[in-house]
């Protein structure tokens, strides 16, 4: 055997130990190549009488990370460019079905095989593991077991949805594949996903111990008289899984992503035949979801992209990586304090000032609450919780700041205080420290006329709530030098969160776009659309929440701020909106402010849900009943209004890259995740059709519905955004 990949070698006992070890690489993924290995492993596993069975190990870290995404990717793309023709089809279902095949073939070889993993076996390497009989892991609490495929708009399609359905029972495999859950360690032995967890040197002796005491191992599924764990899908206990999940599924995804609705329906169709007719069921699906648009655009932007992002595609080049110690943040409010907690967990050390001890103690006790309750939900230990705690330094001192690497200000959104802030704060830093202000509207720019050293001055605009979200924007001023984009970068990275970078203008990238969603709520109230129907329908649409709940999480007040500064900047050339009235009478005559005073578009009682407050319609023109409105348009103009601010954002030069708008806004506000973002929507839309809607909207709801010049100019080209404006990648290496 000739393996590239892997190491194979057998003892006195007839025991093989098959160590997975791809050169060159950090970590094990699925390619051609490693495919070719295991199809001739599996070979000779069947094949060589001398050999008892089998353990599958690896010398990385982890087990396995998954198939290279790029081999999925160029397998779409033969499709897409084949035109759908049978020949490429053909070559597409075989390409995808083969890891599957050779699984199988693991699988029946006749021997024992077990997985003993080291570490991390998700996606394609975790599905290898479903096809030994038996997965033992070392103990690495922080290693993941499972298959995350549908989060990127995929199904498991080397047998993982059969194989789980079969050995957990529909119900919760179906629970943990529909939201892509991969469980650290602990949660995974306790969702089954692995058999047994032994300290890592004993890993490869236990696996030998089980061996030996199943030597006709075969899989569960492969033996006669197996039962599906919760029945089949016809009978009592089935009917009501799949009712339910069906249900869970429409609720949770208005029927919006292909990955899903297929991997549901593999499991339903695979649980009514035998393995290897469910595994072919599989192969189609998978080779159907394949193909789709939405498949396509949702692994570029949240694999590729995101992954690019991370790894500092922005960053500019020739600034040498220095490494971060010592971070300082001034306020330790909401945002001060969320930003302390995820500075300090990701080890650095973190001065946090306020303006009195007691302010900034009590924005420390924030991530001492946080861990308590991570604790308390045995996600975290109390030795963890003091070492976080003893990384952050509270204090209302700026000599304290000396020697911080970085300082971020989170202080109240006022001019003058952040002005007065920068300047006690520069007079301390020394002439390396860069300067980021967390400012969610004033232009950097304009922050950083007042200081001493603009280059060093830059915008890192976290989101509400700082530890769950994953994106940071980061905007560069006039005169932001290019070792303050990179430190603020750097940082980005050091904390795991995803940054795009944009440049510096009125609401930068992000609240921009999401004023014109919350704006176009308010239009169809004024239109006399019910508010229920603008809700759901928003939705439906994919995006997280309606427009009015959106509204009256980031508050009315706020967006009534925004509007009055913003007339006031522009002037006569204030175009106005149609809820301006509207958000007027909101919060200076009734006082609704939104979720914060419980009182906004939706009354938030203590307990339980929220309603929608029956006062609004007093401030409306009367309402029309839903069958006056064309439930397909107000969706459409939903997103439309957004993907068409995007590309205006891009126009502007505000945003500079294709990843940078459709990261930020699946990340940032949510926008229809299974269209990959606002620009893939565009693209999957087509500029021609999506010119010719705005066209439509335009003359039936007015002028903020104009298609730009570029979309224009693009649409008569026949152009993509992904096609003219590709960004320059770097090779794309396995995951
Ligand atoms: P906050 O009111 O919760 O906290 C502000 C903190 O700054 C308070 O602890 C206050 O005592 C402190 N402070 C005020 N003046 C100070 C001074 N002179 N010196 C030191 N500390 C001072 O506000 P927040 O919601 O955390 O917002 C902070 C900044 O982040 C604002 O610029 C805001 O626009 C921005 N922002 C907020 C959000 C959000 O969702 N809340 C999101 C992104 C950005």
């Amino acid at each position: 055997m000739n393996l590239k990949n892997f190491s194979f070698e057998t003892d006195a006992d007839g025991i093989a130990t098959i160590i997975w070890d791809m050169p060159g690489k950090t970590t094990n993924l699925i390619d051609e190549s490693a495919m070719d290995d295991l199809d001739a492993i599996a070979e000779r596993l069947a094949t060589d009488a001398g050999i008892r069975g089998a353990i599958l190990t690896s010398a990385k870290e982890g087990f396995c990370g998954g198939a290279d995404i790029s081999m999925l990717t160029g397998l779409n793309l033969l499709v897409s460019e084949a035109g759908r023709d049978p020949e490429a089809v053909e070559k597409l279902y075989n390409g995808v079905s083969r890891l599957s095949r050779v699984i199988r073939k693991i699988e029946t070889c006749g021997k024992p095989v077990v997985a003993a993993l080291p570490g991390t076996a998700v996606g394609g390497g975790y599905e290898i593991a479903l096809g030994c009989h038996h997965r033992i892991a070392a103990k690495v609490p922080r290693a993941r077991y499972g298959l995350p495929e549908g989060k990127i708009g995929l199904l498991p399609g080397a047998g993982g949805t059969q194989r789980l359905a079969r050995l957990l029972g529909a119900s919760e495999a179906l629970q943990l594949m529909l939201k892509g859950t991969i469980p650290k360690m602990s949660g995974a032995l306790g969702a089954r996903l692995i058999d047994k967890v032994v300290p890592k040197g004993r890993l490869l002796a236990e696996a030998r111990k089980w061996i030996l005491a199943n030597p006709g191992a075969a899989a569960p599924w492969d033996i006669k008289g197996f039962r599906i764990p919760g029945g089949p899908p016809y009978s009592k206990s089935g009917m009501m899984t799949f009712a339910a999940a069906n249900a869970i599924y429409r609720r949770e995804t208005y029927d919006n992503y292909p990955g899903l609705r297929a991997l549901m329906k593999a499991v339903y169709d695979g649980l009514l035949v035998d393995i290897d007719t469910a595994l072919r069921i599989e192969a189609r699906l998978f080779a159907h979801v394949l193909m789709t648009p939405e498949a396509r655009n949702m692994m570029r932007t949240l694999f590729f992209s995101m992954r690019e992002l991370g790894r500092g595609a922005r960053r500019p080049a020739g600034v040498k990586t220095k490494k971060l110690r010592k971070i300082g943040i001034i306020g330790a409010g909401l945002m001060g304090a969320g930003i302390a907690h995820v500075t300090a967990a990701a080890g650095l050390r973190a001065v946090l000032l306020d303006r009195d001890l007691e302010a900034a103690e009590k924005g420390k006790a924030h991530t001492a609450k946080a861990i308590t309750k991570r604790i308390a939900q045995g996600r975290a230990t109390s030795k963890e919780r003091e070492a976080v705690l003893a990384r952050i330094h509270a204090s209302d001192t700026y000599a304290d700041l000396r020697g911080c690497d970085l300082v971020i200000e989170a202080v109240f959104e006022n001019r003058d205080i952040k002005t007065e802030v920068s300047a006690r704060a520069e007079a301390v830093l020394g002439r390396g420290t860069i300067y980021a202000s967390n400012t969610s509207t004033l232009p950097i720019t304009s922050l950083a006329a007042t200081s001493k050293r603009p280059e060093n001055f830059v915008g890192i605009h976290f989101f509400s709530p700082v530890e769950r979200m994953m994106l940071v924007e980061i905007i560069i001023g006039e005169q932001t030098g290019d070792t303050a984009l990179a430190t603020a970068l750097d940082f980005v990275s050091a904390i795991g969160k995803t940054p795009i970078v944009v440049q510096d203008s009125r609401g930068f990238y992000t609240s921009r776009v999401v004023g014109t969603y919350i704006s176009e709520g308010h239009a169809m109230l004024m239109e006399g659309v019910p508010a229920a129907m603008i809700e759901n329908l928003g939705r439906i649409a994919g995006m997280p929440m309606g427009p009015l709940a959106l509204n009256d999480e980031v508050a009315i007040d706020l967006a009534l701020k925004i509007t009055r500064a913003t007339k006031a900047d522009l002037g006569p050339a204030y175009p106005g909106a149609p809820g301006d009235a509207l958000l007027e009478a909101m919060v200076e005559t009734h006082g609704r402010l939104g979720h914060k005073n419980r009182k906004g578009f939706y009354d938030y009682p203590k307990i339980g849900k929220k309603t929608l407050w029956p006062g609004l319609a007093k401030l409306l023109p009367p309402v029309k009943p839903p069958e006056d409105f064309d439930a397909e348009e107000i969706k459409q103009r939903l997103l439309v209004i957004q993907a068409l601010e995007t590309a205006r954002c891009f126009e502007d030069g505000i945003l500079t890259d294709v990843r940078d708008a459709d990261v930020g806004g699946i990340l940032g506000f949510g926008f229809a995740p299974f269209s990959g973002g606002p620009l893939s929507y565009i693209d999957m839309v087509g500029t021609g059709d999506f010119v010719a809607r705005c066209k439509a909207l335009e003359t039936k709801f007015g002028p903020r519905f104009k298609p730009s010049a570029l979309l224009i100019e693009m649409a008569a080209r026949g152009e993509s955004f992904y096609g003219r404006f590709a960004p320059e990648k770097p090779a794309r290496e396995a995951a």
